[in-house]
């Protein structure tokens, strides 16, 4: 694989450099501090097909237990998750450095998520009854079956370690698929303490495990499964769907964004400065979803821009704990931090000013200031590339056409939010092209289970959530049952000619939209 060979130093999807420079191990650091808290053994090839092998020879009966059954362990997990909490939250802070507050989504989505397709499988993945559409198939009981996938293999990034992996894996397992996560090297410990309490805590079914290693595991995750849900940044998303494209397994690929904001001129100012300030630098900015672009129109420009700089420049940055609370952590990954630093000095050197922050933070540990650009346009890295970092670049514009030109204008479409008088907003929603856009909020999409979540463009291909978030992890079967029905069918052999011309004039009866025509009255 191109993207990392274990045993040596190698470059990340991120241009950076990854982490497992031990023969066979993966080293993970603590980005708050940067010490190394764990080496882990690295799954190569081998390993990986005997995982998923071993999980595929459970997943009949999985299936055969059916969605209470799967959800009778589900819930059991669920349970686990909220009684561990603490244990949970301790293990992703130390592995990401993200603040409580950041980390405590996890549990919180994932106990969320259990419960939403738990009830919810049923209506969409349950028989579908459809009535047909022709009367030449009265006859005919059509039933949409959906079956799943037998392996799901999950790769995902570091920035959600919990939510991006079990999120996933949770309505491929309620679809009655095993699942195989191979997590990001740079966090892959909060993910194998979920699979090691699944197996000896609460005792599920063995079709639930991960694998440990960089992009070689990854892609011989892809090689072994009937279906690959990948989340990361378009690069590897690329490569994924090719070496998927060898073995003909479908993908869904979550990639990256540049979220835009447009704030109208009739916007809550206040709730707008806010929501852009949280929106931005919330998880320091490394959200697939953050706020990255901001457009805001002229008659409310000044007053946004001092709003938000006040808001960005209160914030708390640095290594949190219970008594004295952060409210921005470290960066993940140092490699994100340099790309971070590269696309703002990149602004400043062409003529953007930073109004707060702008800087990387001296050691020890990763962090990135807070940082508000101004004077920014799209011929800056910071407008167009996925920055995944505390930074947001303002823009004023003229009027709402000219908001939506811009916002627009991107090779990504992940999602996107307006601020404005509700009904105005409503319409300038509509017309940003991408996945989701939240009216008058930030980022709740993602929470909003009951709809599809996708990007558009390069932003990816498939949706989690909603009844497409389980619907794809499996396979539609077609039963077309016949009822009632007499030795033979009229299209059956022998083809005589007295059914020939029955059979012209019941294409004619049935297919005709005018009486003349239905009873053979004009040629
Ligand atoms: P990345 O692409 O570097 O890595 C993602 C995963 O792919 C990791 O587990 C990595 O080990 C693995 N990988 C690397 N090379 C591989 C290969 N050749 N074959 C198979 N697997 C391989 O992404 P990242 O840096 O971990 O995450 C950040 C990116 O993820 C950002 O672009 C962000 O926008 C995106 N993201 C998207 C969403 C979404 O829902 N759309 C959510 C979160 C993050």
């Amino acid at each position: 694989m191109e993207s990392g060979t274990v045993g040596t130093t190698t470059e990340t999807t991120n241009g950076g450099v990854g982490k497992a420079v031990e023969p066979e191990l993966l080293e993970v650091l603590n980005p708050a501090t940067g010490e190394t808290i764990a080496n882990l053994p690295v799954d190569g090839a081998e390993a990986v097909a005997a995982t998923v092998a071993r999980v595929r020879a459970a997943q009949p009966d999985w299936e055969a237990m059916g969605i209470e059954g799967r959800y009778h362990w589900l819930g059991k997990l669920r349970d686990w998750i909220l009684d561990n909490q603490d244990q949970v939250l301790d293990t992703m802070q130390l592995e990401t450095g993200k603040v409580r507050a950041d980390a405590s989504n996890e549990p919180a989505y994932l106990a969320d998520t259990i419960n939403f397709y738990g009830t919810q499988a049923a209506k969409f993945i349950g028989d579908e009854s459809v009535r047909p559409h022709s009367p030449l198939l009265a006859a005919k009981k059509l039933v949409v079956q959906y079956r799943p996938y037998q392996v799901v293999g999950i790769i995902s990034p570091w920035n959600f370690p919990l939510i991006l992996s079990l999120g996933d894996a949770i309505p491929a397992l309620m679809a009655g698929a095993a699942v195989v996560v191979k997590p990001s090297e740079f966090t892959p410990l909060g993910i194998a303490e979920i699979a090691d309490a699944w197996k000896h805590e609460i005792g599920g079914p063995d079709v639930f495990d991960v694998v440990q290693g960089i992009g070689e595991t990854g892609g011989a995750l892809v090689d072994n499964v009937d279906y690959v849900q990948f989340t990361g940044s378009d690069r590897t998303g690329r490569k994924v769907m090719a070496r998927a494209a060898e073995t003909l397994t479908p993908v869904s690929l979550e990639l990256g964004g540049k979220d835009p904001m447009i704030v109208l001129a009739d916007a809550d100012i206040d709730r707008a400065a806010n929501a852009a300030a949280w929106g931005g630098m919330f998880n320091s900015g490394q959200v697939c979803i953050s706020v990255e672009r901001i457009y805001v129109e002229e008659p409310a420009y000044d007053e946004f821009v001092a709003k938000l700089v006040k808001e960005v420049g209160g914030i708390r940055q640095g290594a949190d704990d219970a008594r004295n609370p952060k409210d921005v952590g470290a960066m993940t990954s140092p490699n994100q931090t340099a790309i971070v630093e590269g696309q703002v000095d990149d602004a400043l050197a062409n003529g953007a000013r930073a109004l707060t922050g702008g800087k990387r933070v001296p050691g020890p540990g990763d962090y990135f200031e807070p940082t508000v650009l101004v004077d920014v346009d799209h011929s800056m890295k910071v407008m167009r590339d996925e920055t995944f970092g505390p930074v947001v670049g303002v823009m004023k514009v003229r009027d709402t056409e000219e908001a939506l030109r811009l916002a627009n204008d991107t090779r990504y479409g992940l999602s996107g939010s307006v601020f404005g008088e509700r009904g105005n907003a409503e319409r300038v929603a509509r017309r940003i092209e991408c996945g989701a856009v939240n009216v008058n909020d930030v980022l709740v999409n993602y929470f909003a289970s009951d709809v599809p979540m996708g990007g558009w463009k390069e932003s990816g291909i498939g949706y989690r959530h909603g009844a497409q978030g389980i619907r794809k992890f499996c396979r539609t079967e077609s039963l077309v049952i016949t009822r009632f029905a007499g030795k033979r069918e009229p299209t059956w052999y022998p083809y005589t000619r007295g059914r020939r011309g029955l059979i012209a004039r019941m294409v004619k009866l049935i297919n005709g939209r005018d009486w003349r025509r239905r009873l053979g009255l004009k040629r």
